[in-house]
């Protein structure tokens, strides 16, 4: 059986998604992680690049949503320069919420992709609703407490994951 935390891409940041392997794939929706995979948690609002990226995304056709556990006015503050699909306390891993979300778009999660910097969150969530995860080194080595508290395992699982790889 598949390893649900196991990611099915591994990439160093949100720039290297594989476009064209995900649209192959049949991927329409990109859910994305916002602490620590496009900003770091104490940064309040996402730079230029990401922003870029966000509408390039946008533009090739894709439908975006920022998926974060985080609080609402963190979520609400991100978005301004991103205007996407936003949900805040997400419940990740649970793809409970996700799947609604995506559904009302016309989509299926199996549909979606998940990118984050936490196997036990984001990773888990994808495989939860049925679509890829991806996981995307963390930005820094800064974490929110809650997640500080996650992230020894986070590092195993990743580190058993390479060992597998080989990488
Ligand atoms: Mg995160």
């Amino acid at each position: 059986m598949k390893n649900p935390l196991f990611p099915d891409i591994y990439i160093k940041s949100i720039y290297e998604l594989p476009l064209e392997y995900l649209e192959e794939k049949g991927i329409k929706v990109l859910a994305f992680d916002i602490d620590n995979t496009i900003a770091p948690y104490d940064v309040a609002e996402p730079d230029d690049s990401a922003v870029e990226l966000f509408a390039y995304l946008k533009k090739r056709g894709f439908r975006l949503i920022l998926l974060s556990n985080n609080h609402k006015e963190r979520i609400t503050i991100f978005n301004r320069k991103l205007n996407v699909t936003a949900v805040y306390k997400a419940g990740k891993p649970s793809g409970k919420i996700l799947k609604k979300v995506v559904e009302k778009m016309g989509y299926k999660g199996s549909e979606t992709a998940v990118i984050g910097d936490q196997v036990f969150t984001d990773v888990w969530c994808a495989h939860n609703v049925g679509g890829i995860g991806i996981y995307s080194q963390p930005m820094c080595n800064r974490d929110q407490l809650i997640t500080k508290v996650k992230r020894p395992a986070d590092k195993l699982v990743m580190a058993l994951y390479k060992r597998r790889k080989g990488i």
